[in-house]
């Protein structure tokens, strides 16, 4: 019984703020992780930027939907659904995912979630739970099942270790070298593949 566990953002969408950013022609909302490492910092950073610009969760929501999947992504989903039970873990909101998530198919997301009022101002974020990605691997092994995870970035590699195959798609040369472990994809073709070889060794 294989689970197959892939991340959102940089597998199957483009990252939702640098996209977001770039349509709203508002580059302070392009920092991510990487430039501020306090996710909390981050966040309240992003959420005072919306209220400044008065972008409500309607007006977000109407920009990511005119976002699209990443080439391919739909085609390599199907195919994955195909041959697994798919879950994507993210550490994006419903809010947010739910846009792209139409144009998918509607697969099972895993993510958080934002608090917003009647008036459509988000005022909070509420993490489902620390780790979020990781700990969900951790579950479903609890349900018996056997995980395979891929993802593309540093926030994937707690839960590539926690799976038992873990597959790194199209990641960033440090990511790379700090994680020889994982096998390197750079196209859905790739990637599908090494979900097969896994699934067969595992
Ligand atoms: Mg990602």
């Amino acid at each position: 019984m294989l689970i197959a566990a892939l991340d959102l953002e940089g597998v199957l969408v483009p990252e939702i703020w640098i996209e977001f950013s770039k349509r709203t022609g508002i580059p302070e909302l392009s920092r991510t992780t990487r430039d501020e490492p306090d996710y909390d910092k981050l966040m309240r950073g992003r959420l005072a930027i919306l209220q400044q610009h008065r972008l409500g969760l309607p007006d977000i929501q109407e920009v990511i939907g005119a976002m699209a999947p990443l080439p391919g992504a739909r085609e390599f989903l199907d195919w994955l659904r195909e041959r697994f039970q798919v879950v994507i873990l993210s550490d994006t909101f419903y809010e947010f995912g739910m846009p792209l998530m139409r144009q998918l198919g509607y697969p099972t997301l895993l993510c958080h979630k934002l608090e917003v009022d009647e008036t459509g101002v988000v005022r909070d974020y509420t993490l489902r739970q620390r780790e979020a990605k990781r700990e969900s691997v951790r579950a479903f092994k609890a349900l018996n099942f056997k995980v395979i995870a891929a993802g593309d970035s540093y926030n994937d590699t707690a839960m590539l270790a926690e799976a038992q195959a873990g597959i790194l798609f199209r990641p960033p040369q440090n990511v790379i070298d700090e994680f020889p472990q994982f096998p390197v994809t750079r196209g859905y073709e790739e990637l599908g593949a090494a979900f097969l070889a896994a699934a067969a060794r595992i």
